[in-house]
C-alpha cells in the first residue's frame, strides 16, 4: 500500500515536471536528498530548507556535467560541506570541476596518503582554492541546529586501514524526527566499528554500491532502515548490487539508481515521501 502511494506519488512529480525540467530552484521545505544516477560511482545532493547545502562524493570524471546540471537546476551556488568519502576515483573523480563551478565552504576528506593523480590534484586545488578542510573521523558533528544534527560515524579516529574504503567518512543526518544514513563504501570492519553510534537510520544510501563487502546482519539490523538506496551502474563489471546484499536488506524498501535514475527522497522532519526519475 505504501509503495503504491510512493509510485503514485512518484508519477504526480514527474507529470507536473517537478524537479526534473525546471531551470528555477523551487523554494523548499523541510530537507531534500537527491542520489543521482551517476553509474557506479556516488553521488548524493542535500538541500536544506535553513539555505544548508551538502554534496557527498561526485561521482567520476565524466560524471561532473551532468552534476553541475543538477546542481544549477536546484538553484544551488555555494556548497556548505562537500564531502569526498575516500579518494577512490568513483568518488572523488567529478570532484575538481564541481569546486571550479561553485562556492564551496568547507571540504570534508578523510586523512589517508594516497597517491592517485585523481587525488593529488584534488588536493592541489583544494589548496589553491584555500578551502577550508575538516578532517573526517567519527565523532566529529558537522552541523547542528534544532532541527537537524550532521555527525560522522565514520572512519574511526587515528585507525589505519588496509582497505581504501573503510576510510569512507559515513554520514549520519537527524533532521526533525526523521534519520539518514550515507555509508560511503565502508565495509564490514567499519561497520564494526559503527555499531558503538548511533546509527539507527529510516533511510540507508547502502555501502559499496550493494557489494557483498558490506552491509552484515549486524550492521542492517542495528540502522534497520525503512527505505535503502543503492547507488550502482546499469550491468557493472562487478555485479554490483550483489545478492547477498539484496536478501540482507529484504526488510527495506529498495530503490536503484541503475533501475530508477535519479532518487530524490524528500522529509518535512516527519513523513518521507519518494520521488524516482523512472
Ligand atoms: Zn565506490
Amino acid at each position: 500500500m505504501k509503495k503504491c502511494f510512493i509510485l503514485l506519488l512518484a508519477m504526480l512529480l514527474l507529470l507536473t515536471g517537478c524537479q526534473f525540467t525546471t531551470q528555477k530552484a523551487e523554494p523548499l521545505s523541510g530537507m531534500e536528498i537527491t542520489y543521482l544516477d551517476v553509474g557506479n560511482a556516488d553521488c548524493e545532493i542535500i538541500r536544506m530548507e535553513d539555505g544548508t547545502n551538502i554534496v557527498i562524493d561526485a561521482g567520476t570524471k565524466d560524471q561532473s556535467g551532468n552534476i553541475i546540471r543538477a546542481l544549477k537546476r536546484k538553484g544551488i551556488r555555494k556548497i556548505d560541506y562537500l564531502i569526498a568519502t575516500h579518494p577512490h576515483a568513483d568518488h572523488i573523480g567529478g570532484m575538481e570541476d564541481i569546486i571550479d563551478s561553485a562556492e564551496i565552504g568547507t571540504v570534508v576528506f578523510p586523512s589517508v596518503v594516497h597517491t592517485s593523480k585523481t587525488y593529488e590534484n584534488l588536493l592541489k586545488k583544494i589548496k589553491e582554492k584555500e578551502i577550508p578542510a575538516v578532517k573526517a573521523e567519527s565523532g566529529v558533528v558537522l552541523h547542528e541546529t534544532d532541527r537537524c544534527k550532521i555527525q560522522l560515524v565514520a572512519p574511526k579516529k587515528d585507525e589505519k586501514y588496509e582497505s581504501l574504503n573503510n576510510y569512507s567518512a559515513v554520514l549520519h543526518i537527524a533532521y526533525g524526527n526523521t534519520t539518514f544514513l550515507f555509508a560511503g563504501d565502508a565495509e564490514k570492519l567499519s561497520e564494526n566499528e559503527m555499531l558503538n553510534y548511533e546509527i539507527r537510520s529510516d533511510v540507508l544510501k547502502v555501502g559499496h554500491h550493494g557489494s557483498r563487502t558490506s552491509s552484515s546482519e549486524k550492521f542492517i539490523a542495528k540502522v534497520n532502515p525503512r527505505i535503502a538506496v543503492i547507488s550502482c551502474g546499469k550491468d557493472n563489471e562487478y555485479g554490483h548490487p550483489h545478492q547477498e546484499t539484496l536478501e540482507t536488506l529484504k526488510n527495506a524498501e529498495v530503490y536503484r539508481t541503475d533501475k530508477n535514475g535519479d532518487i530524490i527522497i524528500h522529509t518535512d522532519g516527519t513523513n518521507l515521501t519518494v520521488a524516482t526519475e523512472k
